[in-house]
Formats: structure tokens, sequence, C-alpha cells
């Protein structure tokens, strides 16, 4: 090769491993964006696979929290430092952590960039950025979570500790309980604390003195006809008001007032309530970096576009999505990521073997539906909201024995075998607890 021609190759090579910004572009067999209970869970399969310095996970957070504890926090069960653990401490010492948001997604080039500029290439992606909050989407909401101490909402990690404060400050009147128009994670939570706080109202003396009112977007108290059936029956038992096809648009904290869009009037009617206690389920969407992509990687709601079944992405075969982030149509829950995560993993090895994945995910997701400090109904089931129950009785009804699932052994499986990526649900013990029998 001439001297010019090696000049101008290598003048080629800097330009391709460069960016603008004159940083090195670094290069990965595996880039994982978001390092939460999805990315978590597939970055340990990975490293264990791949070994250091072939998998990077991008992800900002000091702290990951295990989210599912946030409704036991709102009830006084549980402390908010239980549901944390410094990310260096979660995420497998042999990936490379790069302390930075993905701010744009480049799928045609094989790269990311990061919100300091850097350039990240890879062979292969998996995205798992969760799902994103709007608390400014509902007027006046931001304002009287600072301002109100009777406003409370459990899916923040900043505001999950006013609740328990709230509940027992609480002395009697109209305690509302919401849930948004849109998209949700765990789609049981906004109800779980109503019933913590029934209870908790119940042994304070206050409840004869209050009026529960759940409000709710949805036209059932619960996506799946077993546990709406159930749940129906606690509402009734606890004496609680079902408020069908109402959505929270306003609060104002300064008169104590809720705002509620009625979904079934044509003129747009509103409602306003008095409160005295109120709990927000924020609307959600899909996060920013994803919706406002220019790459066609989303859906039309900006959620990760991918294959149901395979988690492989619909248009980029190198690209996968795990969790709250995707369009995968189950309710959006760590018990959901927990089935997603081994099928993704096959997915990803078979692809990068060659092969078409042939995995065969079933939509199994999970809610824990905590109706009391010592009742649960353990909802389990599939992208039909057809039953997949991991035990040989009815979860449909209430027990103490799930209720020490979901406090005291959950949040351990969580730590230890999900983020670890040695959990991938509980579809061989439901085999073995149903004989062989079960789906
Ligand atoms: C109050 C509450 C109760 C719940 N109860 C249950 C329950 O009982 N059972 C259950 O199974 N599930 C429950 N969940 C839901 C569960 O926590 C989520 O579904 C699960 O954590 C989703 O995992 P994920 O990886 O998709 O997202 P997450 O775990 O939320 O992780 C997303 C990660 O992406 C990072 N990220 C975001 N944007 C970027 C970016 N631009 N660049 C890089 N990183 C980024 C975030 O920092 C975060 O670490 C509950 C959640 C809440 C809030």
């Amino acid at each position: 090769m001439s001297s010019r021609a090696g000049r101008a190759l290598f003048v080629q090579l800097v330009r391709k491993y460069s960016n603008a910004s004159g940083k090195d572009v670094k290069h990965y067999k595996l880039v994982i964006a978001g390092g939460g209970t999805g990315g978590c869970s597939v970055a340990a399969r990975a490293c264990r696979a791949l070994g250091a310095g072939k998998v990077a996970v991008i992800e900002p957070a000091e702290y990951h929290y295990y989210q599912p504890m946030w409704t036991l926090v709102g009830a006084g069960i549980k402390k908010v430092d239980q549901s944390a653990m410094p990310m260096s401490e979660v995420l497998p010492k042999q990936c490379d952590r790069h302390k930075e948001h993905v701010s744009a997604f480049d799928p045609d080039n094989n790269t990311v960039t990061l919100s300091n500029g850097q350039k990240i290439s890879y062979d292969y992606l998996v995205i798992a950025l969760g799902i994103q909050i709007n608390l400014h989407k509902v007027d006046g909401l931001v304002e009287a979570l600072k301002a109100d101490p009777m406003v409370c909402c459990n899916y923040v990690r900043d505001t999950v500790e006013k609740t328990y404060p709230a509940l027992q400050k609480f002395q009697g009147g109209t305690a509302i309980f919401t849930f948004p128009n849109t998209p949700i994670k765990c789609a049981g939570a906004p109800q779980k604390i109503m019933y913590l706080a029934d209870e908790f109202w119940r042994k304070n003396g206050v409840r004869d003195k209050t009026e529960i009112l759940y409000n709710t977007s949805l036209g059932v108290i619960f996506g799946v006809k077993k546990y709406a059936a159930s749940l129906l029956e606690v509402a009734k038992k606890k004496d609680i008001k079902v408020n069908y096809k109402r959505n929270l648009v306003a609060v104002d904290h300064n008169k104590k007032l809720a705002t509620f869009k009625l979904l079934e009037s044509e003129s747009g009617e509103e409602e306003t309530y008095k409160y005295d206690f109120l709990h927000v389920a924020p609307p959600m969407s899909a996060p920013d970096t994803l919706k406002n992509s220019t790459s066609p990687i989303t859906d039309a709601a900006g959620f990760l576009d991918v294959n149901k079944e395979t988690l492989q992405h619909n248009k980029y075969p190198n690209i996968f999505g795990l969790g709250d982030c995707t369009s995968v149509p189950t309710s959006k829950t760590a018990a959901a990521v927990a089935g997603q995560n081994k099928i993704l993993y096959r997915s990803l090895k078979q692809v990068m073997a060659g092969q078409s994945p042939d995995g065969q995910y079933d939509g199994y997701t999970s809610c824990p539906l905590i109706t009391g400090y010592h009742s649960c109904i353990l909802a389990e089931f599939d992208f039909d909201g057809q039953p997949l129950e991991t035990f040989p009785f009815n979860q449909g009804k209430e027990r103490r024995s799930m209720l020490h699932l979901k406090r005291d052994v959950m949040p351990e499986m969580y730590w230890r075998m999900l983020l670890t990526g040695r959990w991938g649900g509980p579809k061989p013990y439901r085999k073995i607890m149903h004989l062989g029998m079960s789906r």
C-alpha cells in the first residue's frame, strides 16, 4: 500500500471511530440501555457468557430500586431504603458501566449517543428504559405533591415516603385513589394502597368518618375477569365506591379539589371532588428518548417495536427489548420481565449464532393484589388475560400465604435470582405444581 493510500485509510478509520466532539467511539459486542429490572437481568446473563469488556450498560442512576416494594413503603410496612441498592452493586462486575443517559439511537449505524456527547457502537443492542412518569400532565399535581401533605404518590421515589405519614395524619373525610388514562406499570398498585389505607383507618378508628372513592379511567376494576370479580367483592366488603371512566386532570391543593374528566361524556364534561386525602397514580408514557427518536424503532405510541414472542425488534434484527418500554401487549411488571429476560437472551444467542429466534413468550405477568395487611390475591395471567397460576389452589381468593410471599419472599427472589439472571419466571414450577397438566 502506498503511503498516500495508507494515510487515507488511517483518516477513514479515525473518522469511523471518532465523533464530532473528538471523543473515541467505543465499541462493544452488546450494549444494554437501562440498568433497571430488565437491563440488569440481561446484563447478568450476557456477562456470564461473554466475559469482561464485551458488554456495556448505560445507566445514569446512582441507585437501583425494587419498585414493587413501594406499595409496602406507602403502607408503613417497609422503609424506602430497603428497596434500594447502589447500582454498582447490582450490575455485573464484568460490564462497563456508562453513567449517562442514552440521548439518541442510530440503529442504521449501530450506535447510540450518550448525554455527554460520546458515541458507542455495538454489534447487538438491548433496550430496557422502563416507562416514563409524567406528573406534569395533571395540572397542579407537581405543586400539590410539594405543598400538600395529604397528596401522595407511591410511583415516585421522591414522593413514596409521603404516603404513610398522610395515612397516619388523616382524620376522616373523602379519600380518593386514582388510576390514569395511559399505559401504566403495575396496574394493581393504584388499588393495593387503597385496601391497605382502608385497613389502617379502620384500626385507627377513622374509617366510619371516611368515604373512599376509587376513580379509575378504566371501565373495569382490573383487566382480568377472574381477579376483577374477586376485587369487586373486596371493594364491596370494604365499602369502597368504584367510579369508572374518570381521569384525573387537575389538582388544586389550595382549595383541596381534584378534577376528573368524564371519559364517556361527549361534551368533555368534568367532575370536581373535594378531597381530604388523595393518592395519585400518575400518567405515564414511553420514554422521551424513544418517543422522540427519528429512527423507526417505535410503535405509534413511542414504545419499542418488538416481536411479542421473541422480543427481537421488528425492523432491526440486532436490537432487542424487554420490560416497560416495549410494545409487548402484556401488563407491565417486574414479573413480566422475569418471563421475558430468559426468552430475550435465548433470542439474542440464536441471532448471534446466525439462527432465527424461536422464543415463545406467552405474556406471563403477575400482580400480587394486596387487599390488606395480611391478605393478597396473587394474579398471574397471559397475553389473553387467561390465568396462568403457579400454585395448585384458587389464587383468586385472598390468602395470608400470598401476602407472605409478596412481602418476604419476592424481594429476595428479585435481588438474588432475577437481577442475577437466574430467574426466568415460574413456568417450570407451575408444571411441577400442577403435575405437568397445566399450560
Ligand atoms: C409502586 C409500584 C409498584 C409495583 N408493584 C409491582 C409488583 O407488585 N409486581 C411487579 O412485578 N411489578 C411491580 N411494579 C412494576 C415494576 O417495578 C416494573 O414493571 C419493572 O421494574 C420494569 O422493569 P424495566 O427494566 O422495564 O424498567 P425499570 O426497572 O424502571 O428500569 C428502567 C431503567 O432505565 C433507566 N433509564 C431511563 N431512561 C434512560 C436513558 N435515557 N438512558 C439510560 N438509562 C435510562 C432508568 O434509570 C432505570 O434504571 C411496580 C412498580 C411501582 C412503581
